[in-house]
């Protein structure tokens, strides 16, 4: 199972697409790092905010995940370099452990969006001494709104030349960002500067890449208003830890359609509560969930899971790239892998399936 740590709500950064910043957790309030020992073995693992740095005791917390995960990846503004130098310092021989700045574009519109002055500078150059001290799992991570798709080309270019890792993501609305006007109207500019970076990512010659330009078509599907192209397995294949201590399925929810949590840790042992009465209740709604979010915390694990189903896309339109062609953006596949119909329903083309339609063709 993958996990997204939520450790706080404090935040100091002053972002246009997310309210985080305006609803903080208290320090009394949130988690002791010592129940996080009650979590079972995962996989892959992501600490995040509100800011993570902000809290004090955030060394702690990454001991104890690293002793759980084969994988800890941190989210941050990079707003406190200098806790972050400090605490990669100790871990810089630790292959696992890895970071990505949240950066909305170059300087002047990342700071514009992030609401904080010199955002941009205090994160490139924590990335830049990050590298230097020989950390390898580092990049940009970057959440497109209506205002800062073209700079999503240029941030990756950066990250290109730089060799490091680019994560990207589309604005959301939900409980988890307290947003709910987060909507993309300029698709056709957004659609075009993703077209034009799955493009570019399909020409690396890393399967990883790869992979992302397969994300980054999710995210146009997104946009457009499509239903997931994997199911949302959200409570099952992932979960969330918020700073309260509750077991969540996802951070994708939004409380006029449905709120659910699977139980809190301080009250009982993580297998009480992920075999318990109220999980399957979770699972259930997420099973019948009307949204079609695309976010890396739910879409990733079902990528691992399906990866089957995956490669012949990305294998298919490799192929093409190498043969002088341009990656297929315009037909949206759609993997029924045994999803409930009802997920996603009201955006649903059962004409879409990309594995039936693959198995007419043969
Ligand atoms: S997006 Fe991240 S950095 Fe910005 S306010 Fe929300 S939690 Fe803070
Ligand atoms: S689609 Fe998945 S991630 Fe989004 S709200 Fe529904 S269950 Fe959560």
């Amino acid at each position: 199972m993958d996990a997204a740590i939520i450790t706080t709500y404090r935040c100091p950064m002053r972002c246009k697409m997310c309210n985080i910043w305006d609803n903080p957790t208290t320090i009394g309030e949130e988690f002791k790092p010592e129940l996080l020992e009650k979590l079972p073995r995962l996989n892959d693992v992501n600490i995040t905010g509100g800011e993570p740095f902000i809290r004090e005791d955030i060394e702690d917390i990454v001991k104890i995940l690293l002793k759980k995960s084969n994988r800890v990846v941190f989210a941050s503004s990079g707003y406190f370099s200098d806790r972050i130098i400090k605490l990669f310092e100790k871990y810089k021989d630790t292959p696992q452990l890895g970071i990505r700045i949240s950066t909305e574009g170059l300087s002047c519109k990342n700071d514009e969006l992030r609401g904080r002055r010199g955002g941009f500078d205090k994160g490139l150059s924590t990335l830049l001494e990050l590298r230097r001290m020989g950390v390898k799992d580092v990049g940009f991570g970057i959440t497109v709104s209506n205002y800062n798709s073209s700079d999503m080309l240029q941030l990756y270019e950066l990250n290109r030349n730089l060799k490091m890792q680019f994560a990207t993501a589309a604005f959301h609305n939900s409980f988890y960002f307290h947003k709910y006007d987060n909507v993309i109207t300029n698709k056709d500019e957004v659609i075009g500067n993703f077209d034009e970076l799955i493009q570019r990512l399909m020409k690396e010659k890393s399967p990883k890449s790869w992979f992302r330009a397969f994300f980054n078509l999710g995210l146009i599907n997104y946009i457009q208003g499509g239903r997931r192209m994997l199911p949302c397995e959200a409570g099952n294949e992932n979960f969330f830890i918020d700073p309260y201590g509750n077991v969540l399925p996802c951070n994708g929810m939004e409380e006029d359609k449905w709120f659910g949590s699977m139980g809190n840790l301080n009250d009982k042992s993580f297998e009480e509560i992920w075999n318990g009465e109220e999980a399957k209740k979770v699972r259930d709604q997420v099973a019948n969930c009307c949204k079609s979010c695309w976010m890396i915390g739910t879409v990733s694990p079902v990528m691992k899971k399906y990866i089957r189903q995956v490669v012949p896309w990305v294998l298919k339109n490799k192929l093409r790239v190498m043969k002088g062609g341009k990656v297929d953006t315009s037909t949206i596949p759609f993997f029924h892998v045994g999803n409930n119909d009802l997920q996603g329903l009201e955006n649903f083309n059962p004409n879409q399936c990309y594995i039936c339609e693959t198995k007419e063709s043969k």
